[in-house]
């Protein structure tokens, strides 16, 4: 039997979206008052996701369309986070950006130097899940990445669902430029465990007091596992039970869905 006394204490939830609190098109039906309760009892939580091309106003309009009201500060993205860490480890970097044009504005607006054109004095080059990826783009990152230079990448999925199954995410790029430079980047997105990290810093939250909730063990409890802070399984996407029962990963908690920590939410406080 799980206990759930500890999570009395937890203030700060980091959520993962599809397969959590809706699944593709379909909103649960216990989302709205999950997020209502945590907000009464005066906790907080934030969105995250992986994903680095879509912007984050692209998520409060999918959000909206479900029934949820969100805005810019709800999210925390593999691109916020790239975002985030860049400005805290470098900040003064002349930083080649392979990305959509909606990535290089968010990170030129946080004040980054970002550029698209090769140069020979590039100290970083940032990777994200580019749907405007060239060839060009490729031929500079292979020359680039031949000199000493920072590699960093927004989220290491290797594919990213579609309506009709699947295409190649930052993860299968960053497999072709291993295949040509031998190097490889340093992921933020989920399973590393730096987006619950930067987001306990940001909003200034301990590992005690956070819970990473999602649907798949190698991302959304592995992020969690790695950052130190509790990990709460639901069984209402990916993750089936014999998954879960194979798995060297075991998360804090387990529970069918969301639903079920609402319930929870109201009994221990
Ligand atoms: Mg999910």
């Amino acid at each position: 039997m799980q206990s759930f006394e500890q999570i009395k204490n937890i203030k700060f939830f980091l959520m993962d979206m599809d397969g959590t609190l809706y699944l593709g098109n379909n909103l649960f039906p216990f989302t709205k008052e999950l997020l209502k309760t945590i907000k009464e009892q005066g906790k907080k939580y934030l969105f995250m996701t992986n994903n680095s091309s879509r912007s984050v106003l692209d998520y409060v309009k999918k959000l909206e369309k479900l029934g949820i009201e969100a805005e810019y500060d709800d999210f925390i993205t593999s691109s916020q986070a790239t975002s985030y860490y860049l400005l805290m480890h470098h900040k003064d970097d002349k930083m080649y950006v392979q990305g959509t044009n909606s990535l290089k504005e968010e990170f030129k607006s946080a004040g980054l130097n970002v550029t698209d054109e090769y140069a020979e004095d590039i100290d970083t080059v940032v990777s994200g899940f580019d749907t405007e990826l060239t060839f060009k783009k490729l031929d500079d990152l292979s020359q680039i990445l031949l000199r000493d230079v920072n590699y960093i990448a927004t989220n290491p999925d290797l594919v990213c669902p579609t309506e009709y199954g699947y295409v190649p995410d930052c993860g299968s790029v960053a497999e072709m430029l291993f295949n040509a430079t031998k190097k490889r980047p340093l992921f933020i997105g989920k399973p590393s465990p730096l987006m619950p990290q930067l987001a306990m810093d940001k909003w200034g939250y301990s590992p005690e007091e956070t819970l990473v909730i999602g649907d798949r063990i190698y991302t959304d409890v592995k992020s969690a596992i790695n950052a130190g802070v509790y990990s709460m399984l639901v069984l209402s996407g990916e993750t089936t039970k014999e998954v879960l029962e194979a798995s060297e990963d075991k998360p804090t908690f387990v529970l069918d869905d969301a639903g079920e920590l609402l319930k929870i939410l109201k009994k221990v406080n």
